[in-house]
This record gives structure tokens, C-alpha cells and sequence, in this order.
């Protein structure tokens, strides 16, 4: 019997999606499967939502689709808001359930043996994850902060790491969204506190240009303009 990778039960494993499907990019509109941007620049077409059916039992997959259904109605079609076209908040979303759907979504990712995902490996953080996801856990390392592009069909990306001011990111492309996963000891960066999962006062995605692209300035950059903004509105709880 096979190991399921999230109780560790032996039990039949069941197929589960990596990225979910309603999440996953979606048909271009020539009716061509999406775009993956491999590591080395070319684009080749990917098959529609990846997923992987040796990681988790039945038991352990429906804590994933609780959360795939909560983040779809809350955060991929739920009700937003411009705040002065820079960020959108979203008012029905509950950041905490929301950081803890992304941290099921790295995990899945850490599990899946799938070319796309090879590259993400979690190390101490698979258990630390695990805790936050099935249990709950308080994992204060964890943290998360959103951006999203401005226009809906963008090509995907595999995961990659980033450094912010030294902590480690991980970022993760899902929809129209990229998340930017902290698994680090280190502090989230301050200009990021605002639209931080954990510390922030609502949940807000930054605006992202699909044309410009240097990650790491640009969201640094957005972060900023949206503290300039807002900054003392956001300075609550930490
Ligand atoms: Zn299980």
C-alpha cells in the first residue's frame, strides 16, 4: 500500500490536482492548451491543470478541495475592489484561511513529482506547512503576500525561488495571481507589511503590469506605493 504524504496513513491514493482546476490557465482562444515558460525561455504548452496521483489519500484531499472551494468563491471570482488602481482588496476574503489555502497549494507542489514542480523542494518547511494545513499549527515563518496581473490570460509559471531583503520566497503562478510564499525565519521585508496574509488589515492583491516584469523591483516598488498610500491605515496589528 502506498503512503499517503500528508498522514502518513497506508491507504489507496487518490488523483489530486496541483494547481486546481479552476485555477489552473485556461484554454487560449484558439482552444490551445496554455503556455508553461520552462526554465530555459521557450514556451511549450502544457496539459490542462496538472495533477498528481501519488501524494494524498481521500481523507487528506478533502482538506484541499475545501480550501480550492473557499479560495475560488473568495479570491478568484469572489467581489473586489480597486484601491486606486493599484491593488485589489478583497473584502469577502479571510486572510488567514486564504494564506493556509496557499500554503496547501506549495505543498502539493513540494509532493508532486511532476516535471513542472521537480524544482520545489520545501525541506524543514514540508512539515512546517503540513502543521498550518492540517492542523492548524501556528507557523508564524509562513507568510504570504499576493499580487496579480492585470489582464486574466497570462502564461504560466513553474515555481521559483526569490530573495526579498534576504528572507526566501517562494512564488507560485495560479490563475491570473502569482503568491509569494516567505518560508523563512526572517522577517517579511516592512515594505511588504501591509499586504502581508498574516499582518495586514484586509486582503489585498497588487496590481501588477503583464508587460513589465523584474520581479523582485516591481513588487518591491508597487509594495511601497501602496504603503505610501495607505501606510497609517495599515498599522494595526503586527
Ligand atoms: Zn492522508
Amino acid at each position: 500500500m502506498p503512503v499517503c504524504k500528508a498522514c502518513g496513513a497506508e491507504r489507496k491514493l487518490i488523483q489530486a490536482h496541483i494547481i486546481p482546476k479552476a485555477w489552473s490557465p485556461t484554454i487560449d482562444q484558439d482552444g490551445r492548451p496554455p503556455k508553461i515558460i520552462s526554465d530555459n525561455g521557450f514556451p511549450k504548452r502544457a496539459p490542462i491543470g496538472i495533477y498528481d496521483s501519488d501524494i494524498v489519500c481521500a481523507e487528506c484531499e478533502k482538506v484541499f478541495a475545501k480550501l480550492d472551494d473557499y479560495a475560488t468563491k473568495a479570491l478568484l471570482t469572489g467581489q473586489r475592489e480597486s484601491v486606486f488602481d493599484i491593488a485589489f482588496a478583497y473584502p469577502c476574503a479571510d486572510r488567514l484561511t486564504i494564506l493556509k489555502f496557499v500554503a496547501s497549494l506549495m505543498l502539493r507542489a513540494n509532493w508532486s513529482d511532476q516535471d513542472a514542480y521537480r524544482k520545489v523542494k520545501l525541506g524543514s518547511y514540508t512539515e512546517k506547512l503540513r502543521g498550518l494545513v492540517f492542523h492548524d499549527a501556528p507557523v508564524t515563518e509562513i507568510d504570504v503576500i499576493i499580487s496579480e496581473y492585470d489582464q486574466g490570460s497570462v502564461p504560466w509559471f513553474g515555481p521559483y525561488k526569490q530573495r526579498m531583503d534576504q528572507a526566501r520566497f517562494w512564488v507560485l503562478s495560479a490563475a491570473r495571481f502569482a503568491f509569494w510564499i516567505k518560508v523563512d525565519q526572517r522577517k517579511l521585508p516592512s515594505e511588504f507589511s501591509g499586504i502581508s496574509l498574516r499582518t495586514g488589515v484586509k486582503l489585498l492583491s497588487v496590481i501588477r503590469e503583464w508587460k513589465s516584469s523584474k520581479q523582485k523591483k516591481s513588487m518591491a516598488d508597487l509594495a511601497r506605493k501602496v504603503q505610501a498610500k495607505f501606510g497609517p491605515l495599515w498599522k494595526s496589528h503586527s
